[in-house]
């Protein structure tokens, strides 16, 4: 299935008046639309999945800027450390030293941001409100020492639903914990900057509760496969 061109541009001078970035999630997607894209100007794309992004970064230009937004293992932080460009998706104070060892191993300062759970859905990765209080209370001295990471900033999802009301109540409550921690986190030494929210189902909505990034794949895309 061809990219979306029209849908594209159309999406981009939407989202560069209001000065948000757009990260095309091109999981499950061949390397020609991808290219696709990356001819029209696209440089931020986002992969779920480990091998396939590395197997994706190895066919493809190096200018392009690769965001990791899937769930992520420890042990599997060494394939992507070399290269990527923002990690979405730090969930645990283990995962976070783990990206500083490799940081360090590459000799690179590798960006992440602490992925939130907002939902009441049971199924969702991230940091609640009181581990992100424990984050920066209990780890403050070791937090100061992973200088091979950077805290730039959060991410999170919304509820799968038709609600609107839900969702943006999820997205203010992410907005306002950003703001309680970027304060937080600043004396540490991590200079929050991205508020990563919002994917095609609802980044209007992201968007009017203050998000500055939006991960968004089917809309330019088309639908994925089931399966993944
Ligand atoms: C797949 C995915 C997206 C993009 O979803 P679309 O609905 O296709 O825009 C955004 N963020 C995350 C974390 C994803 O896994």
């Amino acid at each position: 299935m061809p990219v979306f061109k029209e849908t594209y541009n159309n999406l981009l001078a939407e989202l560069s008046a209001k000065k948000v970035t757009l990260v095309a999630v091109s999981k499950t997607k061949p390397v020609e639309e991808i290219s696709e894209l990356y001819d029209m100007g696209q440089r931020d794309f986002g992969e779920n999945y480990v091998q396939e992004l590395a197997e994706k970064q190895e066919q493809l230009p190096s200018d392009i800027r690769w965001h990791f937004i899937g769930h992520l293992q420890s042990n599997k932080v060494k394939y992507i450390a070399p290269f990527v460009h923002l990690i979405h998706s730090v969930d645990s104070f283990k995962l976070l030293k783990e990206i500083h060892k490799q940081g360090l191993k590459n000799g690179r300062v590798i960006d992440c941001l602490l992925q939130v759970h907002i939902t009441r859905e049971e199924t969702k990765f991230g940091f609640d409100e009181k581990e992100l209080e424990e984050l920066a209370g209990l780890h403050t001295k070791e937090l100061k020492e992973l200088k091979n990471v950077r805290i730039t900033g959060m991410m999170g999802m919304a509820s799968f639903t038709d609600d609107e009301r839900t969702v943006r109540n999820e997205f203010s409550f992410l907005r306002s914990l950003y703001q309680k921690f970027s304060l937080k986190f600043e004396p540490l030494g991590f200079r929050f900057s991205i508020l990563s929210m919002g994917m095609t189902s609802d980044y209007k909505i992201a968007i009017e509760e203050g998000s500055t990034m939006v991960r968004i794949g089917s809309m330019i895309f088309g639908e994925r496969e089931k399966k993944k």
